[in-house]
């Protein structure tokens, strides 16, 4: 399968190109030419399936054409080793837990699959790709996991001095190898600038090959799809149609659930969830697209006022509002909803939600005081660990240190300061 470039411009290249380049030198998104449905049997015996076999057969189409059968298999077994619990709060409600990963956010699947796959192109070969990414928390530590100690690939990762948790810096600070963090002087918004200058600085495009590990490059992006495969395995013998509130920002994991829908995959309607960063529930109100500064709030993963992927979503559908609308809903919500269903939700369930979470179940509950016969899950993409401060002032108690998060808290940061993009460059170029 080949992938386009959607702003039409760049010619279409093959996944391992679409990996390698991470965005198409038009400036655009890439996107799979066609999405080929799986056929009835694979849901009707979805059960059967271990989730391996699942994940192989709904990957195989985007990706055959650059990894064979036996590699693909190989490397979703590495990938997808811990599990994807879907547990039943309330009537009607259930949550699909996606943090059980090694740097328990959600993002570990992506990542890890995008490095095995790069890992994968640049076996036996002497080039060397450089991977930029700036985080404001949860993507550089998954990126660093997942790459970590791969051959050709090295990673630099720029975050914002002072802006990301503790937890969130050892865990991007202490790995060491292949993997250096960049400590800006600056907000994240700093960082993702840098990041664009980079891409589009020709002094480097002529000395080394640089590719983004945000969900924008379809290494990162696709594998999500998998979560609502997986979901629905457990779900199939629910009456009721099933729907899923997916915690946004880039809108990245919510569009591979759409194109699992694309698949054949039997889901009744997704809503988009966000903070008050509320580009896309106001897009959905107006049909008016208006980007934003982004605003910081406790679910900061999601503080985003331009979603990168948004515009794949927008052509899933042909760009028709119509059937956008048929398929999607969006809502929006404060910090102070956001605590106040963090201390609801464990009153009533004795469950404990992060801020995304719970931005995911008041999205969730909103769609259902309309649609009471639905069967809705809402995505908990982060372990409530990570935010720490927040759960623990909510909820008045103290929370047990996973092992994992144990671990880095041991290690010593290592981290190299910059103010500005000319520091950036140079680091890059002196490699
Ligand atoms: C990245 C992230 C999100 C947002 O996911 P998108 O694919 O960017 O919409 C939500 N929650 C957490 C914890 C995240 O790290």
């Amino acid at each position: 399968m080949k992938f386009y470039s959607l702003n039409k411009e760049a010619a279409d290249v093959s996944f391992k190109k679409a990996v390698i380049n991470g965005i198409a030198p038009d400036r655009g998104l890439y996107f799979p030419r066609d999405i080929k449905p799986l056929s009835s049997s694979f849901f009707e015996n979805i059960e059967d399936q271990t989730d391996h076999d699942i994940a192989f057969k709904a990957i195989e189409q985007f990706v055959s054409e650059s990894i064979p059968e036996n590699k693909l298999k190989e490397i979703l077994t590495s990938v997808l080793d811990f599990p994807f619990p879907v547990i039943e709060l309330e009537k009607n409600v259930a949550t699909l837990e996606l943090f059980h990963g090694p740097t328990l956010a959600f993002k570990d699947v992506g990542a890890r699959f995008m490095a095995h796959c790069l890992g994968y192109f640049l076996e036996n070969q002497n080039s060397e790709v450089t991977v930029l990414v700036a985080t404001s928390g949860d993507t550089g530590g998954a990126v660093a996991n997942g790459f970590l100690g791969v051959q050709g690939v090295k990673v630099v990762i720029l975050y914002p001095s002072g802006k990301v948790s503790d937890i969130q810096e050892r865990q991007l600070t202490t790995l060491g190898q292949n993997i250096t963090a960049l400590e800006v002087n600056g907000n994240f918004d700093d960082c993702q600038n840098m990041v664009k200058t980079a891409f589009l600085d020709s002094d480097l495009k002529s000395e080394i090959q640089l590719t983004s590990a945000n969900s924008i490059n379809v290494a990162r992006w696709l594998p999500q799809m998998f979560y609502f495969l997986f979901a629905y395995k457990k779900l199939k013998n629910k009456e009721q149609p099933i729907v899923f509130s997916v915690p946004s920002g880039n809108f990245g994991n919510i569009c591979a659930g759409m194109v699992a829908q694309k698949l054949g995959l039997p889901v009744a309607h997704f809503i988009a969830a966000t903070n008050v960063n509320d580009t896309v529930p106001l897009f959905m109100r107006t049909q008016e697209y208006s980007p934003k500064m982004s605003k910081a709030t406790i679910s900061n993963a999601m503080d985003v006022g331009d979603p990168s992927n948004f515009i794949r979503i927008r052509n899933l559908y042909k760009n028709n509002f119509t059937e956008l609308k048929n398929h999607l809903s969006s809502y929006s919500f404060t910090d102070e909803e956001t605590k106040h269903a963090i201390l609801s939700v464990y009153n009533s369930c004795n469950y404990i939600t992060d801020p995304h979470g719970a931005v995911g179940y008041l999205g969730l509950k909103e769609y259902q005081k309309d649609k009471s016969d639905t069967f809705g899950v809402f995505l908990e993409t982060a372990h409530p660990v990570k935010f720490l401060d927040v759960v623990e002032e909510t909820l008045k108690l103290k929370l047990p240190i996973p092992s994992q998060i144990q671990n880095v808290l041991e290690k010593n940061k290592v981290s190299i300061k910059i103010d500005t993009y000319d520091e950036l460059k140079s680091y890059l170029l002196n490699k």
